[in-house]
């Protein structure tokens, strides 16, 4: 069995919260522990990672069974772990989980892709079968542990996020997996509301921290600075394609050398990831052509 990941321990003894963290893509592997049962958040990524979640949920400070398995949305690193937790209830946002045959086709051949990159065999994976599909909002309770899992589509069309309130912690799927560089995998327009939306919600319920799908977790004043980093990424970007734009460059060079502006403006190498700024180029040039 794969040995690989690490617990991420950021809290208190009480903390509902564990985190595997993945060597593969910095992903984090989510679970939460309350007094009744557990649940794990999209999780992954190898079988051996999965197997360390799924005991740990069970059977860190007690015993209890996996109640819920919520996936945030149907992006194939996000789903890889569903099978998992033998009778745990299946949450995913109706979009999600109603994804057309053709998005399921493709969303699986990227999942055999990952098991062949990881040398993983898994014949017997499908596409998530949804016991439970929620349009704007689910809630449940794991004893003295509420969980919320609302719907905030803009990264991609089906995205949701989990609120913890007993540890004033949101769980935010593929928003801030790197602050200073939004993963847009939709609408430009949505990604921006979503990140307005994640920085009210996190007034109003007084979030104090922020657990990204992968990279490091966000506390006290990062999670503010986090989101206005990546709405001005945005804005910025905007200025910087419509300004190649404007000098008179054919769309595809304008979005390269936008996205290379982007890269010089961060001013640090972040290796293959910075194709994220060409991505996000592209999708705000789509915004700006209409
Ligand atoms: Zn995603």
């Amino acid at each position: 069995m794969s040995n690989s990941g690490a617990w991420l321990t950021a809290g208190p003894a009480d903390d509902p919260l564990i985190v595997l963290r993945s060597d593969f893509w910095g992903y984090n592997s989510i679970g939460i522990i309350g007094e009744d049962s557990a649940c794990a958040v999209d999780p992954g990524v190898r079988p051996g990672e999965l197997t360390r979640l799924r005991r740990s949920l069970e059977t860190r400070r007690g015993q209890r069974l996996v109640s819920n398995v919520v996936l945030t949305h149907s992006h194939h690193d996000h789903i890889r772990g569903w099978q998992a937790f033998p009778g745990a209830r299946i949450s995913m946002p109706q979009v999600a989980a109603e994804k057309p045959a053709q998005a399921r086709q493709r969303i699986l051949a990227a999942v055999r892709a990952i098991d062949e990159h990881l040398a993983v065999t898994a014949p017997e994976f499908t596409y998530p079968l949804v016991d439970e599909a929620f349009d704007e909002m689910l809630a449940f309770d794991l004893g003295r542990c509420p969980v919320e899992v609302h719907f905030l589509p803009g990264h991609s069309n089906c995205t949701s996020v989990v609120h913890l309130p007993s540890c004033k912690t949101l769980l935010t799927a593929d928003y801030l997996v790197m602050p200073g560089l939004p993963y847009c995998r939709w609408e430009v327009e949505s990604h921006e509301d979503a990140l307005r939306t994640l920085l009210r919600w996190c007034g109003e319920w007084g979030v104090e921290r922020i657990v990204p799908a992968h990279n490091e977790i966000l506390q006290g004043e990062r999670l503010r600075a986090a989101i206005l980093e990546d709405l001005e990424y945005f804005a910025v970007l905007r200025e910087v394609v419509a300004s190649e734009l404007a000098c008179g460059r054919d769309r595809e060079s304008a979005v390269r050398r936008a996205a290379k502006r982007m890269g010089v403006r961060r001013g640090r190498d972040i290796g293959g990831r910075r194709r994220q700024d060409l991505d996000n180029a592209r999708r705000v040039l789509g915004v700006l052509g209409n």
